[in-house]
């Protein structure tokens, strides 16, 4: 199918983004990567009468290191995240979780920005972003607004931005020492979306766990924490009882949904699985070993 006709307006600038969001009262359209908006023009999903390229906005593409986070420009294409020994350094987990989405010629284009805005339920950088506590900065003409991914991912396709409002930044928090990683998805075919995948970090202080968080995807209509398998697990070691526990309440947090790709016992089974994959990993990480 082709798009429903639209006019379009190049910004060089994050100002003229905004000016043109406004002036368009609700009915535009930011194109990023183009890689999600395209194919929902195209299947007449969305329907915007003016489309707005922030591709020129060369100030929105970076990876900056500040003392205590990462700040990552929204237009920052998904190849860089992959790719960059900033994130490889202070955040492995996403650099791992990267390669896992869809193929190079998409991450080539695909950005984070595009992807959070998009919130698509079965994408990875929602999740990464939920799991490390991920800050959002965002520009309207009303103003600047920062809002923690937790408040901004409401459902599928759904997330607190504004129609006139523009994504400018994401920060990670760097993460305490001592601090493991894991990461783990099943997807039918390479570069597909993943049915479910599990994200997870466990810090070690003082021989036991003082931090755990597990984010998943595609087990409903957006990425989710498992708060109560998370608390199970502070001030413990990851002895097999514990892993048992923390598997079923890994379960017993999710209600997934029943499509054409898998049933929702598939993907409540799947992501107990994906839990004690990514823990165990990233229990034996943050203790200095191999995974
Ligand atoms: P666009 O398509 O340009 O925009 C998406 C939405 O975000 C639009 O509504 C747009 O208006 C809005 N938007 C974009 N930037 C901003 C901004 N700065 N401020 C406000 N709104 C903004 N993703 C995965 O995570 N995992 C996968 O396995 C995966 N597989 C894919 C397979 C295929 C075949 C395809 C085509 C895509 C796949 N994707 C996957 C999606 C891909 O990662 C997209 O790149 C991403 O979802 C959107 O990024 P984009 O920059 O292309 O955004």
């Amino acid at each position: 199918m082709k798009p429903p006709p639209f006019d379009y307006v190049v910004a060089d600038s994050v100002e003229a983004a905004v000016a043109a969001l406004a002036r368009a009262r609700g009915d535009a359209k930011i194109i990023a990567g183009g890689q999600s908006l395209v194919p929902m023009l195209n299947f007449r999903l969305l329907k915007p009468s003016i489309l707005i390229d922030i591709n020129r906005i060369a100030d929105l593409a970076y990876i900056r290191e500040h003392d205590d986070a990462l700040a990552i420009g929204a237009l920052t294409r998904h190849h860089l995240v992959e790719t960059s020994p900033l994130i490889a350094k202070y955040f492995p987990v996403v650099a791992e979780a990267m390669r896992h989405v869809a193929h190079l010629a998409i991450r080539n284009r695909g950005t984070i920005g595009g992807s959070l805005s998009h919130a698509d339920p079965a994408a990875e950088l929602p999740m990464l972003a939920l799991l490390l506590d991920g800050e959002l900065h965002t520009v309207s003409s009303i103003g600047r607004r920062t809002v923690a991914v937790r408040e901004f991912l409401r459902g599928a396709l759904t997330v607190d931005l504004a129609d006139d409002e523009l994504l400018t930044e994401i920060r990670l928090s760097k993460l305490p020492p001592a601090t493991g990683w894991g990461f783990a998805d099943v997807a039918r075919r390479g570069g597909d979306f993943a049915l479910a995948a599990v994200a997870a970090t466990v810090t070690v202080t003082d021989n036991v766990i003082s931090e755990a968080r597990i984010a998943m995807m595609g087990i409903g209509e957006t990425a989710q924490r498992a708060s109560a398998a998370e608390a199970l697990m502070r001030g413990r070691t990851l002895e097999p009882a514990l892993l048992d526990a923390v598997t079923e309440a890994v379960r017993a947090s999710v209600e997934p949904n029943t499509d054409l790709h898998a049933s929702s016992d598939y993907r409540r089974h799947l992501v107990g699985v994906l839990a004690r994959r990514t823990l165990t990993a990233a229990w034996q990480r943050a203790r200095g070993g191999q995974a």
